[in-house]
């Protein structure tokens, strides 16, 4: 067997097209054809698209991400002699770009039997929009991150907006990530904030996947959760230089964000990920979806969402003794490290009212069949009293 341990010490840009076989009984691998990553690397993304001259190359932005690099990077590509064309996605009467079914056409309706590869430009939405659809349309895909905002870059999976509900569907990796951190420290603070917020929601996420692994049996794999926390780890202790704008702890950063969506890749499921802060996060952004309302940044939701299961593990540990066996991190430090980054301490400063806090409390659980907290609480008989005592906490009363 190969050393599976070896991988805590890679660095992320040495990592596409490692495999090993694993101790907790797969294989594991990275299937990205390249990342880079750092200061000034954007300049490479022609030579990095060689492979796939000849055909035209689709640049795909939003009305936002068109400004930071989407001229930019169709410019860069005219200028190295590829054939481009550059579509600029909106959702018409909604402040930000949707990755909807009508959006998906818009997509699809542009890719003509010329275009040989999707080159998204942004963070989020395009990101997921390009994953998807250029894994429909056997095409591959390259990114090029405007924001350290989430950490969907080298994930496989991509969510949609489809009827309304936020599912997540299966797609690609990208074959060439770029993530340039002169662009990356060019984004406004609640974007850095996002970021910084998705990453600690692991603290929660790997929680339920313990919990989810001794109480149903999952499988679990020590050494993806050991490289996902060691990178959480280490942006806690560089936050402040993040904030203040390093660009070394942006790389950080960055790279921390790029680690956890190819601890996805490695494990073939969101786990290490994503857990019941996500599908709080979710709940939030369904319901101002269906209300035709903006709702937070991704990493933003997930960070307060975090403090929430936290919150119920504080009062599950101490009746049941399997729940403290799978050491859930204490609310109040997670509040210290939001506090110190300027992000949400309630439901409320996020636009959530207590009244759909409490409904996601008792309900976020039925997004995804995944185990988490919010499931081991329900089959207690105790999600409804714990709702309402954790709303209590959250959204003011009780403290
Ligand atoms: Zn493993
Ligand atoms: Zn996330």
């Amino acid at each position: 067997m190969d050393d599976p341990r070896k991988i805590l010490t890679m660095k992320v840009g040495e990592m596409p097209g490692y495999g090993y076989d694993c101790s907790c009984g797969r294989h594991h691998s990275v299937d990205i054809n390249k990342i880079i990553s750092g200061s000034g690397v954007l300049k490479e993304l022609p030579e990095a698209l060689k492979p796939y001259a000849g055909r035209k190359m689709l640049v795909v932005a939003d009305n936002n991400t068109v400004e930071i690099g989407g001229h930019r990077v169709k410019a860069m590509l005219d200028e190295a002699g590829y054939d481009t064309d550059l579509l600029v996605l909106e959702t018409k009467g909604y402040p930000v770009l949707l990755p909807d079914e009508t959006t998906v056409g818009t997509l699809l309706i542009h890719i003509t039997d010329e275009v040989g590869i999707l080159i998204g430009v942004g963070s989020g939405t395009i990101n997921d929009l390009c994953k998807i659809v250029s894994y429909k349309m056997k095409l591959p895909f390259a990114i090029v991150g405007t924001a350290p905002s989430m950490d969907g870059y080298a994930s496989v999976m991509a969510p949609l907006i489809v009827q309304r509900q936020k599912i997540t569907y299966p797609a690609h990796y990208p074959v060439i990530i770029v993530t340039d951190t002169d662009l990356l420290n060019t984004a406004p603070l609640i974007m850095k904030q996002a970021g910084f917020g998705d990453v600690i929601g692991k603290y929660t996420a790997l929680t339920d996947w313990r919990l989810a692994h001794k109480v149903k049996g999952d499988h679990y794999c020590a050494v993806t959760a050991e490289l996902v926390q060691n990178a959480v780890d280490d942006c806690v202790a560089n936050m402040d230089a993040y904030f203040g704008g390093s660009p070394e702890a942006v790389l950080k950063m960055n790279d921390t964000l790029l680690l956890t969506g190819i601890s996805i890749g490695l494990i073939g499921y969101t786990r290490p990920a994503s857990g019941s802060e996500h599908h709080l996060a979710h709940f939030w952004e369904i319901d101002a979806i269906a209300r035709g309302v903006e709702h937070p940044l991704h990493g933003n939701s997930v960070g307060l969402g975090s403090i929430a299961s936290a919150e119920v593990y504080k009062i599950m540990r101490t009746r049941f003794e399997v729940v403290d066996s799978v050491a859930p991190p204490d609310p109040d430090m997670l509040r210290e490290i939001y506090s110190r980054a300027g992000m949400a301490l309630t439901p409320m400063e996020l636009g959530v009212s207590p009244e759909l806090f409490k409904r996601s409390l008792n309900n976020g659980y039925r997004i995804r069949p995944r185990y988490t907290i919010f499931n081991f609480t329900m089959e207690q008989g105790m999600l409804p009293e714990i709702a309402d005592r954790v709303t209590e906490i959250m959204c003011g009363g009780a403290r």
